[in-house]
């Protein structure tokens, strides 16, 4: 008796007589780890889930193991929680269930798992929640998911250094974390650090004041495994690129594992030294890209599934529509709708949703927008200045940064051709014109467009 032929089977007919929503939440996640006479052992992971099995499919599991050959007369439903921790909910967070249509639903959203402090005594601050099983694969991230696997399975030998490039919340630091997850899963004792570009630099220069240099190398370079995440930021950073190349040679030298993410590819950061620069495309350089539609809402059922809330179809479409360019504002949209059907005590029906979303789906505020804002924003993100993209040259250079400043204004700004083009310091509204229709067409063909988009509005968003 093959117990995995068996479980498959009376999976298949499970799912044929529950409702999708249900199947996929408490049906397909369990595992069947065992017959025991006539016992037969089930995994979950967590208790509300043990509580759901054993009230509503108990017997309806038992009577389809029974039907594909097996002699089950009572289930053993186990708690494990998987290897890929999970939250701890305190008292206050606990989960109301609201119920609509017979699906049970659970409201009240995850507090934000970023904000919470390190369960392990590790000095580093990994997201536990951020591992490879949570993250959702599509032909967007394969290769970087794929070569962040190879990475923690055999640190500093293939991919060193190991550079993750692409836009905002596509999931560069979500892989990073996950690589040392798995890396400390595999041995606590391996020593991972974790550092974002910034606070390399502030511990840098903090060590420079305090005469604490020696302490500074030590730390960073007798690590097993380095995360350096956005290290775009490095850009005009003489000292700390120069304290950066060294650390990077001290470590691979030594087949140590480097990791490093940034918004573009090497090349792309502004005065990058071309030692630097050179070196971070010694291993392998994969991008994560924006998810389609599909990936999108698979990745809203994960984030469902890891909160244990069912939505209906037409909800994750609708809000997988709405955003399209990064994950986490996907996340803070959905985290949104919960909130508000909590606060109103209505089911997250597809209305429900849109009352959520009105008004918020432009992240940037128009009213307060201003075009000297946004030549501030773009003139950063490429290390121009704002004179650059006033002036009339016609670098290639300057050009698409300017094509950028115009696609803005006028898509989401509403700013009319003759209008941008006397903000722009007096340009003919055909060159306007041109410059948005050259980036609308170009931009379904180059990611890069969407990512330095989606940069900016981000960017705008913050100010
Ligand atoms: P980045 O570092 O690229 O800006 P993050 O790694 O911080 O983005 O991702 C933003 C949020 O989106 C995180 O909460 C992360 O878990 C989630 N996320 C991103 N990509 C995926 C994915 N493919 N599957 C599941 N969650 C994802
Ligand atoms: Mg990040």
């Amino acid at each position: 008796m093959d117990i995995n032929q068996i479980w498959r089977a009376a999976l298949g007919e499970l799912e044929l007589e529950i409702d999708r929503a249900n199947f996929n939440t408490w049906i397909f996640p369990c595992h069947l780890t065992g017959i025991d006479g006539t016992t037969a052992v089930i995994s979950v992971s967590t208790i509300f889930h043990h509580d759901q099995l054993i009230k509503k499919y108990y017997q309806l599991i038992i009577d389809k193991l029974n039907a594909h050959g097996a002699n089950i007369e009572a289930l053993e439903i186990e708690v494990k929680p998987s290897d890929k921790p999970k939250q701890t909910q305190t008292k206050n967070e606990q989960k109301e269930v609201v119920s609509s249509e017979d699906v049970e639903i659970a409201v009240k959203p995850k507090p934000n798992i970023a904000q919470q402090l390190p369960t392990n005594n590790q000095q580093s601050p990994f997201i536990r929640s951020h591992t490879f099983d949570t993250f959702v694969v599509g032909n967007n991230n394969r290769l970087a998911f794929t070569v962040c696997q190879a990475v923690a399975k055999n640190p500093g030998t293939m991919y060193n250094p190991l550079f993750l490039y692409g836009g905002v919340g596509l999931g560069k630091t979500h892989l990073m974390h996950a690589i040392a997850n798995e890396i400390l899963a595999n041995d606590p004792n391996k020593h991972v650090l974790y550092v974002s570009c910034e606070k390399f630099t502030n511990e840098f220069i903090a060590a420079i004041q305090t005469n604490k240099m020696r302490d500074f190398k030590e730390k960073y370079r007798t690590v097993d495994l380095l995360l350096v995440d956005d290290i775009q930021f490095i850009a005009n950073k003489e000292g700390s690129q120069e304290e950066f190349f060294h650390t990077f040679n001290a470590l691979h030298q030594s087949n140590r594992q480097i990791v490093i993410t940034s918004d573009r590819v090497p090349k792309q950061i502004p005065a990058l030294e071309e030692r630097l620069s050179s070196r971070f495309g010694w291993g392998m350089l994969a991008d994560v890209q924006a998810p389609n539609l599909e990936t999108r809402i698979a990745i809203l059922k994960t984030k469902c599934l890891e909160r244990q809330i069912v939505l209906p179809d037409e909800v994750l479409t609708y809000i997988g529509t709405q955003i399209q360019s990064n994950i986490r504002e996907l996340e803070g949209t959905l985290t949104r709708v919960l909130t508000y059907c909590d606060l109103y005590h209505v089911p997250p029906s597809l209305t429900a949703t849109k009352e959520a979303l009105s008004g918020l789906i432009t992240p940037v505020n128009k009213r307060t927008f201003t075009p000297d804002a946004l030549f501030r924003v773009v003139a950063e993100h490429f290390g121009i200045t704002v004179e650059n993209i006033l002036s009339q040259k016609r670098t290639k250079l300057l050009v698409y940064p300017r094509q950028l400043v115009m696609y803005l204004m006028y898509k989401d700004f509403d700013y009319s051709y003759p209008q941008i083009g006397r903000e722009l310091g007096g340009k003919d509204h055909t060159t306007i014109m041109y410059g948005c229709g050259k980036i609308e067409k170009e931009m379904e063909e180059n990611t890069q467009i969407v990512r330095d988009l989606s940069r900016i509005k981000e960017r705008l968003a913050e100010l």
